[in-house]
């Protein structure tokens, strides 16, 4: 969990290669749906760009069917879902009807100056999901250095968009750093120091 900007995806990659286990990303998934026209991807368009969250039925369905695919047998881990309490609940039922459990959930917390300088100009690849820093030196259309691809600015990392975007996570995805911790799972993370210090404490966090 976290705001925009905090590294998660960047982070949760780092997590999923260390345990070999996938990142089930819904904004991943929701762009690459977009990207492809699909009908969801038609249906989430409209509130990916404006910084709301998709219907909390759409995307429940999203990650009910993708917890079915064969590579999420052996563990697995979320990132940017759940957003709600509806979301959260949602996801306990689906795990208990699986017969599993959370083992942790990473609340990454960085100041909301920090977010709005790392997410004007960033940079992110929509065919890998790799995020460049606004000093990466890269342009829009440079080539990405994990997979080749064009790079581009988010539609959704404009100035009105992060601002609210901003405003829906304290709203909506916030009160969930509470949920976890009622549930004893939560790992709270400094996130406003660099990548490698931000992995080194999750990783302590998840292995304590
Ligand atoms: P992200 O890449 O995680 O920043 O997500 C980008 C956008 O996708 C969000 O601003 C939402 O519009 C949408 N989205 C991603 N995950 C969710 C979710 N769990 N619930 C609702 N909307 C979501």
């Amino acid at each position: 969990m976290g705001a925009p900007g905090v590294g998660k995806g960047t982070q949760a990659r780092a997590i999923s290669l260390k345990y070999g286990i996938p990142t089930i990303s819904t904004g991943d998934m929701l762009r690459s749906a977009m990207e492809s026209q699909t009908p969801i991807g038609c249906e989430a368009k409209k509130f990916v760009e404006r910084g709301d969250l998709v219907p909390d039925h759409v995307i429940i369905g999203v990650v009910e069917e993708r917890l079915t695919c064969q590579d999420a047998v052996g563990g697995f881990l979320l990132d940017g879902f759940p957003r709600t309490l509806a979301q959260a609940e949602a996801l306990d039922m689906l795990l208990r009807d699986k017969g599993l459990a959370l083992d942790a959930a990473v609340a990454i917390e960085v100041p909301d100056q920090v977010i709005v300088d790392r997410l004007g100009g960033r940079l992110t690849c929509g065919s890998c999901g790799m995020v460049y820093g606004a000093d990466s030196g890269l342009n829009e259309g440079d080539s990405c250095g994990n997979c080749g691809e064009p790079l581009a600015i988010r539609s959704d990392d404009t100035p009105d968009a992060i601002r609210h975007r901003l405003a829906v996570y304290r709203k909506s995805t916030e009160p969930l750093v509470d949920y976890y911790r009622g549930k004893g799972i939560l790992k709270i993370i400094d996130g406003d120091r660099s990548r490698d210090a931000v992995a080194a404490s999750i990783e302590a966090a998840l292995s304590g």
